[in-house]
């Protein structure tokens, strides 16, 4: 059953500052209703104390009035009483703000003194109830709406005629020659009602519009405020986003991508495909030329790759030289291969940075949505085995392969397992690889080359090791092994008789440890060796990673009898000039410009050179992945001194190395006897 979707989950929830407009209007409304009620009651209230004053007025009017007449004489003469009518009617009635009035005056009965002609009724017969409160000094109002809401006929008729009245009641105190009055005045209520509506109208507008002013500044005010905020969380997600030094997106917005991407090809019927891009040597190159170059290079490749990507494909970092490229909306899986072909062709023009000229490679490693994978993790995982196999097989590009996969290492259970057998020696062996002299056919030295007998995977050549003990920092172990190793076969070796120098390879780091010397010098005599029974083979990288420290070590080696050899020679970036102060005796041409050197033209000029070089220094040159009788042939004619190969054998174990030397002391001539060794192994096969 498919779960209930919350309310809140369904719509957009409304943003900030709405949420913020509509409480804070709602509870403005109330304020304002609050307000209002209250306000008009205090309208009304002023309103009636109006009416009241006015009452005030009329009763100090009469008071002068009867203070004029002859006070002596209260109650007065008919004569006296219309006067006062008069007077009083001229002073208040006239204006028409009061209806109508009585005045009474204490006395062992309430007496009239004066009445307005059309309540005399009432005065004579109807004495207000609140009266004697009145006459006690507090003036009371009462407001009659209508004629049967009195028991006065007088009352009655007066608001038959003139609508609502208020009735005032007004006491006026005793004075010495004035005994206590009450002023009854009926004051008529539309006038004052119209007043108390128009008041409150104009109040309630006067609110309304203040409120409103105020409601609009402070929601300007917030609105502001949240834009600011939203703005704020916008740029912390973008830095959260970007990898600091390129500015490219991270892993986690890659993530976000890829999983839009893929939502989006599901609906379309479409390929996504990611590219996983891997700088060749990058290390090297920040060894040599330095992290500031480095991370020049690392900010440069995202615009370069941008040149051939469309709008809406994306270049994520994922960290180091690794870099990402997403490719939404695919036709089909040979278009993500087609533009990875072209990335790397991008790549290909020299980056120029600083003034430094640089020739960068990449491995590319591809993975394309649905076939190889169905989310980023898994995509992304396959498109880093393709690149393995891709830089591994130096193809460049290479698409994800189950079948490679399965049988590629996993990178990750390797570091674990390494781990383990560093302190289980007998899980690595070392094959032994001759080389052979070019004029003489003389075999000059073995090489020693690593090998891991993984308790599962079985036995594993340096490649699929070698780097991840350099990674993360176990290959100083692994080579005090190899050193070890090689030592105590070479032991043996001498004791019967086999005199030949055994080469051992050793990492940058290893390279760079002030204690190597040392820590060679006491192994040699450890097992009563001498310095001229080792050969070390070292990178171009290695020297040029720390020129000064590779000098000394290398200087205080030599100083040891050690022989130095420059492996892989062509492929690094050291210079002349540096090579001419180094205690080297010998260097190795990378096999990379030996294997095709029949067919490559530019390969046999390198050779070429890196013989002359070699000539010029002094030097042994030894050429690498000699394969072939022809590759001999032309080596030879270059001038080239040793070879090592294939062709004269392949790495042997150590047992083997006795035997197959051996079968080769009884021939004599030199390359007569590569072709033996061919020979031989025609015959074998
Ligand atoms: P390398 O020092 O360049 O060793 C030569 C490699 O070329 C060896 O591969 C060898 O088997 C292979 N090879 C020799 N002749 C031919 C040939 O005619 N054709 C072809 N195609 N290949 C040939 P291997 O044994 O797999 O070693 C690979 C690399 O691993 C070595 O390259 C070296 O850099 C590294 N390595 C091996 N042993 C050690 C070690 O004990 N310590 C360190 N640090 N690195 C080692
Ligand atoms: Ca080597
Ligand atoms: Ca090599």
């Amino acid at each position: 059953m498919r779960p209930l979707q919350p309310f809140a989950h369904r719509g957009r929830s409304l943003s900030l500052h709405t949420r913020f407009g509509l409480l804070s209007a709602a509870l403005l409304a109330m304020l304002g209703v609050v307000l209002g009620i209250w306000s008009a009651g205090r309208i009304r209230r002023t309103n009636v104390d109006e009416a009241v004053r006015l009452i005030n007025f009329t009763k100090v009017t009469a008071v002068y009035t009867l203070t004029h007449l002859d006070q002596a004489k209260l109650p007065h003469s008919a004569r006296d009483q219309s006067k006062l009518g008069e007077l009083i009617v001229d002073a208040t009635l006239r204006s028409k703000r009061i209806a109508g009035l009585i005045i009474w005056r204490e006395g062992a009965r309430q007496q009239v003194l004066f009445s307005s002609g059309h309540l005399d009724e009432t005065a004579s017969v109807h004495p207000p109830k609140d009266l004697a409160r009145s006459f006690a000094g507090r003036t009371t109002t009462q407001l009659i709406s209508a004629p049967e809401k009195t028991a006065d006929p007088g009352v009655a008729r007066l608001i038959a005629q003139q609508g609502p009245v208020l009735e005032v009641l007004s006491p006026m105190p005793a004075t010495a020659n004035m005994p206590a009055l009450v002023v009854q005045a009926f004051v008529p209520w539309r006038p004052v009602e119209r007043n108390i509506v128009a008041q409150t109208w104009a109040m309630v507008w006067a609110m309304l519009g203040g409120l409103a002013v105020f409601w609009i500044a402070i929601y300007r005010l917030v609105a502001r405020a949240s834009r600011r905020l939203d703005e704020q969380i916008e740029h912390n997600r973008e830095l959260a986003d970007h990898d600091p030094l390129t500015g490219l997106p991270n892993r986690e917005m890659l993530r976000r991508r890829v999983d839009k991407a893929i939502a989006a090809a599901k609906v379309n019927d479409r390929v996504v495909g990611i590219l996983l891009l891997d700088l060749d040597r990058f290390k090297e190159i920040n060894d040599t030329l330095g992290h500031h170059h480095g991370d020049l290079l690392l900010r440069a490749i995202g615009p370069r790759l941008a040149k051939v990507l469309r709008d809406h494909d994306c270049i994520a970092r994922l960290g180091g030289d690794e870099f990402v490229v997403l490719l939404p909306d695919l036709p089909n899986e040979a278009y993500a291969e087609a533009l990875a072909r072209r990335l790397r062709s991008q790549l290909s023009t020299p980056f120029l940075l600083e003034g430094v000229r640089l020739d960068v490679e990449a491995s590319l490693g591809i993975a394309v949505y649905p076939k190889h994978g169905a989310d980023f993790p898994a995509l992304l995982q396959h498109a880093d085995v393709a690149m393995y196999v891709a830089k591994k097989g130096s193809l460049g590009i290479a698409v994800y392969n189950p079948l490679l996969d399965e049988h590629s290492p996993t990178r990750l259970s390797l570091v674990g397992d390494l781990r383990t057998a560093l302190s289980h020696p007998e899980q690595f062996e070392l094959h032994y690889q001759p080389k052979a002299n070019m004029a003489t056919g003389k075999i000059s030295g073995l090489e020693a080359l690593v090998r891991w007998r993984h308790p599962e995977r079985g036995l594993l050549p340096p490649d699929d090791f070698i780097p991840i003990a350099e990674r993360t920092g176990m290959i100083q172990a692994l080579t005090d092994i190899v050193l070890e190793k090689a030592m105590a076969q070479q032991k043996v070796w001498k004791r019967a008789g086999i005199l030949l120098p055994v080469a051992i390879n050793l990492s940058t780091r290893c390279l760079l440890d002030v204690h190597l010397p040392d820590d060679v010098g006491r192994l040699l005599t450890h097992h009563g060796l001498t310095g001229s029974d080792l050969e070390l083979e070292i990178t171009e990288s290695a020297i040029m990673a720390d020129p000064q420290r590779a000098e000394e070590v290398l200087t205080r080696l030599a100083g040891i009898g050690v022989g130095l050899a420059i492996d892989d020679f062509g492929t690094g970036y050291s210079s002349m000039a540096h090579l001419k102060r180094l205690p080297v005796h010998e260097i190795k041409i990378d096999k990379s410009f030996v294997l095709d050197l029949e067919h490559n033209v530019s390969d046999a000029a390198i050779v070429r050179s890196v013989v002359d070089l070699g000539r010029n220094l002094g030097l042994t040159v030894v050429a690498e992945g000699v394969e072939n009788e022809r590759s001999w042939d032309v080596l030879n004619e270059l001038g080239c001194t040793t070879a090592q190969g294939f062709f004269l054998a392949r790495p042997l174990t150590a047992e083997r190395v006795a035997p197959w030397l051996a079968s080769r002391r009884l021939s004599a001539a030199a390359i007569p006897l590569a072709r033996l060794e061919q020979a031989r192994r025609a015959e074998v096969r």
